[in-house]
């Protein structure tokens, strides 16, 4: 069983993708085979020869000539990018031209660089360092220091003194105005695309990958995806890899976070940068520069979705704003960020025909509403279309989608990439706004045609390649040579748990069986859930190989039927035992319910661990654990009953979820405590101990509504793709109210609601004020000040939370969420906080869509403002109301 992950481990670099035979040319299932070191040393080189002595395509010691352009007009400063591969051993020269009409006045040529301790630049022959005639060339000669270094760069730079440094300099080759660092990525973009031929174009708006045999192809480094550099010009190629929970694929062997959702439950943006560095930079560690990751596709429609464990929750502004903040940074570490699956990807059963129907103001103030946050406020670079349909045209040629709303209204400037073989066509595609084939070419490997044909502008081809390219230079691809390295597991470990221990949720404690009294308590017992050496993950395309190995089980679940089940290598049990070294800890696994019951009734507490495995591919058979016999897969038993029996013998039961999205387990209710721990990430077994033991204080709410079964949703059943396998509807007639906002408008009661999480403190909320800024012409906005107390004996955080009803004729849900702020205090410790609402923030908190004259609009009447710690109106109370003239 942990043959699969050795080799992958010990092999990253090489994968042949196979889509299932059920989906042919659909889906991808990274499967190693052999290691070939070639992947390794693909030339990363950008613009020159590689570092010397040791590498295989060594050019040796003293390094070859760049052919590229890289300079600047008008600007006295000329940076060059030297991207080396190999392994150095003596100094390299590059050859510098200047090309410019007058003489160059070099006052200073500086280097940096990476992954050698220090660099020194001499001039060579060509008289560097003074005057360099127009049309002279000189070398300088870089040297790093220690001289063996593995995979260094340089960036030189040259500075002309000249009393007019009108000049153009470049690194042997022809000198581009617009190209230089200092120019906008839009100028960058349109002057390297006049260089281009057509087939170089034509090269950037697909996939690269070859198919091998019927099934499958081989991706480098381990991507899902990869494009060709033109090396010519020194653009550099684009590896496109899996990161919504940690880097997935077969990369490597990276940091498996907590679920994305999870990260979403601590409603922290701090925690969500922090999320999002560690996957981007372990992608770069990794060589990878753009990823496929920022899933902000909202659940609530369909809360089994197996995916949901990549998203960030039901409610759009939250959904928008963790993806933003994940995707920002990303792109922090010079990698294309994406935003997917655009749009309405709401369901994986028959995903690739699911036709969602829905009108346009549900669809503007819902799912697309979260892209629009995603897109605006990160600034992301790529968004992927989606297999479905919506409202009959396929997502990645969807006209009104992509035109008119990412490209028309949102303004955004990056391109659109299909999610794997979800192009459709060719030039309908193309005129409707895709920008790139992906993985491979069964498309557009006849674009080319249809622009001679004049069946796709050649402008729109163009286009097309403006928007790769720009996206390139945005985030810095062209200028930030890549650094190759092990990634700083240790450090990314620490903050994994950090993240599980912001956002796992507390979601029942009676009589405050929790914390745990490590110095007190005698006997535990450790129930099922592999928790004597894992915890779950989720899997599909978001699937990491955990740093150390894990446990793959050898079954493979179908549906999905290509994807793993893996248990991360994290013991609850021992990091238990750490915490509690004098009581006696027993596990049993579950799988004999009377021996567990025993157990658990000889024991002070019992500690149960529910788990229900998640997957692209597939949907959860229901919402409801014990209706669907547990779930089959990740655990065979019937958890349900496995719960009831436990409870029974011993009320001290703590029910741990280890699962993807909402669950309802009725057993559980009778348990004494329920903690929700999601996919917890490969630190989860000490973050759960934490927070059992309260070492940790509980502080994450959920950002799903948790229903009492498949009843209370929209669609008790879901919809089934037909035989034919042609489009199917999905009708989305729950329209605007999505989440708890469908709970509300329909008078239903959830198992637990959304913005719901229990702490080991207590808090209070008081002295709520509304101030009403709205008729400030720079920032109209509203703001709720109240005192925040924690009223307790225990350091803790509360998240406040102000939801908004909007005027009755609107017909909007009864309130939706426009605020939020995680507070920490001290035991007794009082705090006053004010939470702003701005009217023109990009999530439009006090707008509604305007059908009639397709904008945002605040909408005269009276606007009604609540406080407090979950969606529910028990929960809640009226601040004030504001009027809208
Ligand atoms: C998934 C995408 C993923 C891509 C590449 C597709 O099946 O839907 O989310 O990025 O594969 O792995």
């Amino acid at each position: 069983m942990f043959l699969y992950l050795a080799i992958c481990l010990a092999c990253p670099a090489v994968l042949v993708l196979l889509s299932a035979k059920s989906q042919p040319n659909r889906r991808a299932f990274p499967i190693p085979t052999h290691c070939a070191a070639l992947f390794f040393v693909l030339p990363l080189a950008l613009l020159l020869s590689s570092c010397g002595g040791g590498s295989s395509n060594s050019g040796g010691g003293g390094g070859g000539a760049n052919s590229t352009p890289i300079a600047s007009l008008g600007t006295s400063s000329y940076t060059f990018n030297a991207q080396m591969t190999g392994t150095t051993s003596a100094a390299q020269s590059f050859n510098l031209t200047n090309i410019g009409t007058g003489p160059l006045q070099i006052s200073s040529v500086a280097v940096t660089g990476s992954n050698a301790s220090s660099f020194s630049v001499t001039t060579g022959t060509g008289a560097c360092a003074a005057s360099l005639a127009a049309n002279g060339s000189c070398l300088i000669y870089v040297t790093f220091n220690p001289a063996s270094v593995a995979n260094c760069s340089a960036t030189l730079t040259v500075t002309d003194n000249s009393a007019t440094p009108t000049q153009s300099i470049a690194l042997s080759g022809a000198a581009t105005p617009g190209l230089g660092v200092n120019q906008t990525p839009d100028t960058r973009a349109t002057a390297m695309l006049g260089l281009m031929t057509q087939a170089e174009k034509l090269q950037l708006v697909q996939g690269g990958v070859t198919t091998n045999n019927t099934y499958g192809y081989t991706v480098p480094r381990g991507a899902a995806g990869w494009v060709p550099g033109i090396v010519r010009l020194g653009v550099p190629e684009l590896y496109l890899a899996d990161g919504s929970v940690g880097v997935g694929n077969g990369v490597g062997p990276a940091t498996a976070l907590p679920s994305s959702l999870a990260n979403t439950a601590s409603w922290d943006l701090n925690e969500a940068t922090k999320y999002g560095n560690i996957i981007g930079t372990e992608l770069a560690d990794y060589g990878i520069n753009v990823n496929l990751g920022g899933n902000t596709n909202l659940i609530g429609r369909e809360p089994r979705d197996g995916r949901t464990f990549e998203t960030k929750g039901e409610d759009p502004i939250l959904a928008g704003k963790f993806a933003a903040a994940h995707i920002a940074a990303i792109q922090a570490q010079h990698i294309i960020g994406d935003i997917k699956h655009f749009s309405f990807n709401d369901q994986e059963t028959g995903r690739t025909t699911a036709n969602a129907i829905i009108d346009e103001r549900s669809g503007r103030e819902s799912d697309l509403l979260a892209f629009e946050i995603g897109v605006k406020d990160s600034n992301v670079q790529s968004v992927m279309c989606s297999y479905n349909l919506t409202n009959g045209q396929y997502d990645c040629e969807n006209e009104y989608l992509l035109n008119q709303v990412l490209k028309g209204d949102w303004n955004f400037p990056g391109f659109v990439m299909s999610d794997w073989w979800a192009t459709e066509s060719t030039v309908n595609a193309a005129i409707n706004g895709l920008d790139q084939e992906q993985p491979n070419q069964q498309y557009f490997s006849v674009l080319g045609q249809a622009v001679t044909q004049s069946q796709v502008p050649q402008s729109r081809l163009d286009n097309m390649v403006q928007r790769i390219l720009r996206a390139m230079y945005a985030v810095g691809i062209f200028d930030n040579p890549q650094n190759i390295q092990t990634p700083n597991f240790a450090a990314d470990g620490a903050v994994a748990q950090e993240i599980e221990e912001t956002g796992a949720v507390l979601l029942q404690n009676n009589n405050n069986l929790l914390p745990l009294n490590a110095a007190t308590i005698k006997s535990i017992a450790v129930i099922s859930g592999h928790a004597d050496a894992y915890v779950l993950s989720g899997g599909g395309s978001a699937q990491v190989q955990p740093n150390g190995g894990g446990m793959v089980q050898p079954t493979q679940p179908c549906p999905p039927c290509w994807a793993q089940v893996i248990w991360d290598p994290s013991s609850p049990l021992q990091a238990i035992h750490a915490i509690a070294p004098n009581a006696t800890i027993t596990f049993n696994d579950g799988t004999d319910q009377a021996a567990a019951a025993t157990l658990a009734q000889s024991s002070q507490v019992a500690i149960v661990f529910v788990t229900q495995w998640a997957s692209e591919g597939m949907d959860e058979p229901g919402i409801d654990i014990g209706a669907t016999d547990a779930d089959p897969i990740s655990y065979p038993e019937s958890q349900t009953a496995l719960v009831q029996s436990v409870v029974a013998a011993n009320p001290n039961t703590i029910v741990v979820l280890e699962n993807g999205g909402p669950v309802y387990v009725s057993s559980a209710s009778q348990a004494g405590a329920l903690l929700e721990a999601w996919f917890p990430g490969q630190n989860g077994g000490p973050a759960i101990a934490d927070l059992l033991f309260g070492k940790t204080n509980p502080s994450g709410k959920l950002p799903v509504t948790f229903p009492m079964g498949d009843s209370q949703l929209p669609r008790p059943a879901i919809p089934q793709p037909t035989p034919d396998g042609l489009p199917f509807a999905v009708n989305f007639t729950e329209g605007l109210n999505v989440g708890y906002k469908y709970f509300d408008a329909n008078h239903l009661t959830p198992w637990f609601p959304f913005g719901f999480g229990l702490s080991y403190t207590t808090f209070t909320m008081t002295n709520a004020q509304l101030v009403n800024n709205l008729s400030s012409a720079s920032k109209p906005n509203f703001q709720v000040t109240f005192t925040l107390t924690n009223t307790g004996a225990r350091v803790g955080a509360e998240v406040p939370q102000i939801y908004l009803g909007m005027p009755a004729n609107l017909n909007e849900p009864p309130k939706r969420l426009v605020g939020w702020q995680k507070v920490s205090l001290n035991p007794g410790a009082a705090q006053q906080v004010t939470i702003e609402v701005d009217q023109n923030d990009s999530s439009q908190p006090m707008s509604y869509w305007n059908t009639a004259n397709e904008t945002w609009t605040v909408a005269p009447g009276v606007y009604t403002v609540y406080l407090g710690n979950s969606s529910v109106q028990a929960n809640l109370t009226t601040v004030g109301t504001i009027t809208v003239n």
